[in-house]
């Protein structure tokens, strides 16, 4: 009897995934194995969001595998050890990893190479549609621009999308310990269900055609929200781009292009992987000094901005929040109030279900203009943004319900209402300046 292990990290799947079907090909019995990493949590990464969101995805992927013939096996402690550690007492011949980007991810590798050397097998194309790296610019290891990456990333190879096994055995008598739940819950009471069945039932039921009409249109609420899915590898990115492409139309195209943009920054991450912490390019900026009342008021949805604060309480209901509050509240941080982007990605990091170190980091930083937007002095005005993608001003009446009662997007400028709505604050900052320090710091008048 032969034994290989499937090493699941963010691929907790069954469909189109090639970890598992490598293993699956390899031996005759798979043991399926996740690895609790108090590295991760060391790191910050493991928030209660986020935990409560995994631990619904390992529930999930063990009730799939059980009809199979497998099981979850589930361990804790730093995962090279602990993954060599069954390997050697199961005999196993061989161990499955998807290629990670992430500075983590490239450690971990090494750490399991050096422990199991040619019994690791590591198998590209889990996370992203194309490998990162797999297109690159003349003479440059990675794309610093999106729309000549797009072009590229259109015309690449891609590979057949994987069924799910049809039968998996795991070895009798191999301990597992119980899937972790968060002690006191979720921070956010609005999250949603994890796991790949909850994933591809919102898939199948998702309006694809709707997504170019209203993914703009935050009153609409009409994005997928797969995100969520996608970072925890519940939906491979890979199949989605297939089907789209296949579905065809407008709003297939738009959506596919977004998947993009996730590809995107995984190859920029992939090959600077320092970007998660440090300037992609650096512009010089003293930022001013972190963590004060105007940090506060935005972490807390008090900016007295309401589309600015909307997005903010979105984020702390519900876990996530939509991509185009999610550019205006980071640029608020960022550009008007003039803060260092990583206290926005932390906060962010802390609370989004879909936080994802490629695409929070890499997207805080094209906001903040030290990334990869080739305009990076540009501020989103908030109230003119507001009028754009909420003219009734129904999202920010969801959620600022102190605004709740003012019609019409009167409600955007709640400062200019002759009734000023009680328990709203004034804006923090004047809103005929939002731009005002970022020029003055970056010497643009
Ligand atoms: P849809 O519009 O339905 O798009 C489909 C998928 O494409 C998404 O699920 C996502 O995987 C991908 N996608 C869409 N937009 C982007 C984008 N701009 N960059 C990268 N991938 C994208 N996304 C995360 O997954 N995790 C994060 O931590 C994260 N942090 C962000 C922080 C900031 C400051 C900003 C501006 C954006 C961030 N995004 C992040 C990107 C984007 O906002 C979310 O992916 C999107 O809002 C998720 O909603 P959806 O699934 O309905 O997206």
């Amino acid at each position: 009897m032969t034994i290989a292990i499937a090493l699941f990290t963010q691929d907790l799947r069954l469909h189109d995934n090639p970890v598992l079907r490598a293993a699956v090909a390899a031996a005759d019995e798979v043991v399926p194995l996740f690895v609790l990493d108090p590295d991760i949590a060391a790191a910050g990464f493991a928030v209660p969001n986020r935990a409560a969101f995994l631990a619904d995805c390992l529930t999930d992927l063990d009730a799939s595998l059980r009809p199979l013939g497998g099981r979850l096996i589930l361990r804790h402690g730093p995962t090279a050890p602990a993954t060599a550690r069954l390997a050697d007492e199961l005999g196993a011949a061989s161990v499955h990893l998807a290629a990670g980007v992430s500075a983590f991810a490239q450690r971990r590798e090494r750490a399991l190479r050096a422990l199991l050397g040619d019994r690791l097998h590591v198998h590209d194309g889990a996370l992203t549609v194309v490998v990162p790296g797999a297109v690159t610019p003349a003479g440059k290891d990675h794309y610093a621009v999106f729309t000549p990456y797009f072009r590229a990333w259109s015309q690449a190879p891609r590979r057949s999308v994987h069924r799910p096994p049809k039968a998996l055995r795991t070895p009798d008598g191999v301990p597992s310990e119980p899937v972790p739940v968060p002690a006191g819950g979720p921070e956010s009471p609005g999250l949603p269900p994890g796991g790949e069945r909850a994933a591809r039932r919102r898939w199948q039921r998702y309006p694809l055609d709707r997504y170019a009409e209203l993914h703009d249109d935050l009153a609409a609420d009409g994005t997928s929200r797969l995100s969520p899915y996608l970072h925890f590898g519940c939906l491979s990115a890979n199949e989605l781009a297939a089907a789209a492409s296949r579905h065809g139309g407008e709003g297939a195209e738009a959506f596919v292009r977004q998947l993009a943009w996730r590809d995107f920054h995984h190859q920029v991450l992939a090959a600077r992987p320092a970007a998660a912490r440090h300037d992609y390019r650096d512009r010089g900026d003293r930022w001013l000094p972190e963590d004060d009342e105007e940090c506060a008021a935005w972490r807390q949805g008090r900016t007295g901005f309401p589309l600015v604060d909307a997005g903010m309480r979105q984020l702390a209901h519900e876990g996530w929040m939509h991509n185009r509050a999610r550019l205006v509240t980071a640029s608020f941080l960022a550009k008007t109030l003039y803060r260092d982007w990583r206290i926005g990605a932390r906060h962010f990091l802390r609370l989004l279900v879909d936080g994802d170190l490629a695409n929070n980091q890499l997207n805080w930083q094209w906001v903040a203009g030290t990334g990869t937007d080739t305009r990076p002095n540009r501020v989103l005005n908030p109230l003119a943004q507001a009028d754009r993608l909420d003219p009734a001003g129904d999202y920010v009446r969801r959620w600022v319900p102190e605004l709740a009662h003012v019609p019409g997007r009167a409600v955007h400028r709640p400062w200019l209402l002759a009734d000023r709505p009680a328990g709203y604050p004034d804006p923090i900052v004047d809103p005929t300046a939002l731009s005002a320090r970022l020029r003055h710091a970056r010497d643009l008048d």
